[in-house]
């Protein structure tokens, strides 16, 4: 019996159809100018309802399952990893209001990022704290009705075109609280490149790829938010909310890993079918027929991975180590596929021209964001042993 519903099946296929319609035939060419990813296509991705997925209807969403999310991201992140990659920012602010909100903030915010008009962007890493996020140190400090931040972000994506920062940041100064001292606040801001100076400075840092969404170094100075921006409006509770979220970002992250596999491997088999050397196709070559079967048998373990985990999370089951699994090995996995993909293109796959070149770059992100594979691995280990 299929796993999908009829409901998920019309979803691939729609998606399919918009992604392989508005998103790839522009992707190649603006990833090589290093554009952003037009606006037009997040507001025609907000109209397809792709950023309602999660958030139930009493709050202007679409209640879907997590199965769903891996199908819409997977098919929008093989044609452009960053498209795919928009829709983890409404996962991740969205879970954290509807799962540690108050009702007043749920009621103030899900209807908006649901609707595409509220675009959040997370703000966690910090230059000396990643993957020890138990040791952030952006301070947020109470001054009666509203918060004081100061204090360093970086890596954070999208925030040029947010609305909202999902900011983790430290309530408590006792350096020995560690985790239990962090909070998570939401700072609104206009969306644009000038950020909200002198309070917030932000600085364009330059990658090797995922083009298609910026990602920035944050100042924060005297930057005041109001108090009933506190999430779920207790302090001290931003790692508990952030691990929370955790598991569905990582789903969906092993599902955008997927896509962008899938999309390599789709390539690898048309050149080796076109390529011609030794007069005859070089898929005729037992090597490279080999390479496509490693390849193609690799991407499927990852996606029947990513699939068992969204379906353990969409049964209330506890789905950690399973999302922790499906994140570990689709990285490992993306970078195998999309190196193996230029192998086959010979030179070609080192051109610019070719999209197996962006798959290649951006295949490589996948062990370092969202926590990193040795975090990852570490994480599995300790529930393995526990
Ligand atoms: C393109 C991109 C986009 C990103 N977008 C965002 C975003 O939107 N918001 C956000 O908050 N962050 C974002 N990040 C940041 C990302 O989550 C961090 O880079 C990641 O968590 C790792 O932190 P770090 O870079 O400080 O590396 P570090 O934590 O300094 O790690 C360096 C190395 O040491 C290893 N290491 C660290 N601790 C251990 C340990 N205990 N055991 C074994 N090995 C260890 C790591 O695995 C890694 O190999 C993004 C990063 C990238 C590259």
């Amino acid at each position: 019996m299929s796993m999908f519903t009829a409901e998920h099946e019309t979803l691939r296929r729609e998606t399919r159809r918009f992604a392989e319609k508005e998103v790839a035939p522009i992707a190649q060419e603006l990833y090589n100018e290093g554009a952003e990813i037009p606006l037009e296509i997040i507001q025609k991705m907000a109209e397809m309802g792709y950023f309602a997925m999660v958030i139930p209807e009493a709050y202007g969403g679409l209640g879907m399952d997590n199965l769903a999310v891996a199908i819409v991201t997977e098919e929008l992140s093989k044609a452009w990893l960053s498209v795919g990659s928009v829709m983890t920012r409404m996962l991740i602010a969205g879970g954290l209001i509807l799962a540690g909100g108050t009702e007043e903030q749920k009621e103030r915010w899900l209807p908006g990022i649901a609707m595409g008009e509220i675009l959040p962007a997370a703000a966690f890493t910090e230059p000396n704290h990643g993957s020890d996020t138990a040791g952030m140190r952006l301070r947020a400090t109470r001054q009666g009705d509203h918060y004081v931040l100061n204090g360093q972000k970086t890596w954070i994506t999208f925030a040029n075109r947010a609305h909202m920062l999902t900011v983790l940041a430290r309530t408590d100064p006792d350096p020995n609280a560690r985790h239990k001292g962090l909070s998570m606040i939401v700072v609104e801001k206009a969306p644009g490149d000038a950020f909200a100076p002198p309070h917030l400075l932000g600085e364009r840092i330059p990658t090797v790829g995922y083009h298609g969404m910026k990602s920035f170094s944050l100042s924060f100075t005297d930057l005041e938010a109001p108090a009933e921006n506190l999430i779920g409006m207790k302090e001290g509770q931003g790692f508990y909310q952030l691990m929370g979220v955790y598991e569905v970002a990582r789903i969906q992250t092993a599902a955008r890993a997927v896509g962008v596999a899938q999309a390599a491997l789709e390539a690898a088999i048309q050149y080796a079918q076109e390529r011609e050397q030794f007069g005859k196709p070089i898929s005729e070559f037992q090597t490279i027929q080999h390479k496509l079967a490693y390849m193609a048998t690799k991407v499927e373990a990852g996606r029947q991975l990513c699939y068992y985990a969204a379906r353990m999370k969409d049964e209330g089951q506890r789905s950690d180590l399973e999302a922790g699994m499906a994140k570990l090995f689709c990285a490992d996995m993306v970078e195998y596929v999309t190196s193996e993909a230029m192998q086959i293109h010979g030179g070609y796959g080192y051109a610019l021209e070719y999209p197996v070149s962006r798959y290649w770059r951006d295949g490589r992100v996948f062990k370092i964001f969202e926590g990193t594979s040795e975090i990852q691995a570490t994480v599995i280990a300790r529930r393995l042993l526990e």
